[in-house]
């Protein structure tokens, strides 16, 4: 493993907030895992023989992607950072109907989706061009355009840092909703470091419409009959790339705060004050984030504290030149008080914080 300290997490995470990890560790291997493990389990000693009682407590750890969905604290992190950079993406088995594919949690995302995609395989197309890992993917079940994670995912393969055994988790133990799963949600949150990914997707089929408003814009405008999984991964990147900030080039942890799902009642209620509810065909209601933010009068609005909220996506907060996470602490109240007062719904953060 290759091992650093007094890292910025800044330097890690796509907001680029954050003071410093005591020590990063990047794995490339199952080898290096438990070696990561083992030297935070030591206090901070690669050499285990050298471990005396008088020596450090164990190190908290924290497992990071590409920081796409994760936002560092100014007092840093007093533990080890790994970072995930197992590599690999493979076509375990085929058949007409349906394919598994797999892919190492340190895989870039997107490639896997261009992976899957080229091949025909359908079942993730529309989530194409979302930053981050394939590790990460399913800890918040990510989704865009209609599909999540969820849909498709058929086991992750993942260190238990409880037992410190390798285990395999079937799609249905993940208990998987919108953002949630047993990976960042209750008892277990944190305990999986996931290895890899096996998706289950369709071979030779293609989505039918209607899509979401923006994807089925843009095909009627480009004249696309043809719903091939690259020809909708080409579109939603397309459409992606104009509206969304390039995690390289502006900073942002992508949609700041999590969309509301109402129930039956409250979504009644919401409607009779004019608020846009989204009813879904599996009878959740959804009152869309960015819709509250820009109706409360803040889309491409600059914030105190060095953010702007940006002008094309108004879920999506901009770091323009905050270095602390007090300034980002300024911003966050600032839309959340403003959400509250017009509407009576307060608004959660959907972003990670790194914390000990
Ligand atoms: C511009 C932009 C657009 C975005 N658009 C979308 C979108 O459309 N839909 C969407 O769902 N998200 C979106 N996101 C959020 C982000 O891309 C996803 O959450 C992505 O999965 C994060 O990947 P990562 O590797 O950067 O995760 P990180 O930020 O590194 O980690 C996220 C969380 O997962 C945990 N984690 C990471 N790797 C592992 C692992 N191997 N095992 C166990 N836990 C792990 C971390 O501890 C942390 O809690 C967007 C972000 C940006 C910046």
């Amino acid at each position: 493993m290759k091992l650093r300290e007094n890292v910025p997490i800044s330097e890690l995470t796509t907001m680029r907030l954050g003071g410093s990890a005591r020590f990063v560790a990047e794995v490339s291997s199952l080898q290096d895992l438990r070696e990561a493990y083992e030297f935070a389990e030591n206090g901070g000693i690669s050499d285990t023989s050298a471990k005396t009682s008088d020596t450090k407590k164990p190190l908290p750890v924290f497992i990071l992607g590409d920081g796409a969905n994760t936002i560092g604290r100014d007092e840093g992190f007093p533990g080890l950072i790994i970072l995930n950079r197992l590599k690999g993406m493979e076509v375990v088995e085929e058949t007409s109907d349906d394919v598994l594919v797999r892919a190492m949690g340190g895989e870039n995302w997107d490639a896997f989706v261009g992976f899957c995609s080229e091949r025909g395989y359908s079942g993730i197309e529309c989530l194409s061009a979302i930053p981050g890992t394939v590790g990460a993917a399913p800890v918040q079940n990510i989704g865009a355009y209609g599909q999540d994670i969820s849909q498709t995912i058929d086991n992750v393969e993942a260190y238990d840092t409880k037992t410190h055994e390798m285990v395999v988790i079937g799609r249905d133990e993940m208990k998987m909703s919108y953002r949630s799963t047993i990976f960042n949600t209750g008892a277990d949150a944190g305990r999986y470091f996931i290895t890899a990914v096996t998706l289950r997707l369709e071979n030779d089929e293609k989505l039918e419409p209607p899509f979401y408003n923006s994807l089925q814009k843009y095909l009627d405008e480009h004249g696309i009959s043809d719903y091939s999984p690259a020809n909708i991964r080409a579109a939603v990147s397309a459409i992606r790339s104009e509206k969304l900030p390039d995690p390289a080039v502006e900073a942002s942890a992508g949609s700041f705060f999590k969309n509301i799902h109402l129930s039956d009642e409250e979504a009644e209620e919401a409607k009779l004050k004019g608020l846009k509810i989204y009813d879904k065909p599996n009878g959740d209601h959804v009152l869309n984030a960015g819709w509250l933010i820009e109706a409360a009068g803040l889309k491409g609005k600059a914030l105190p504290g060095g953010f702007h909220i940006s002008d094309k996506a108004a879920l999506i907060l901009i770091n323009d030149s905050a270095k602390s996470y007090k300034d980002l602490e300024q911003a966050r109240a600032e839309i959340v008080r403003a959400v509250f007062d017009k509407f009576g719904f307060k608004l959660s953060q959907e972003p990670v914080e790194i914390v000990a």
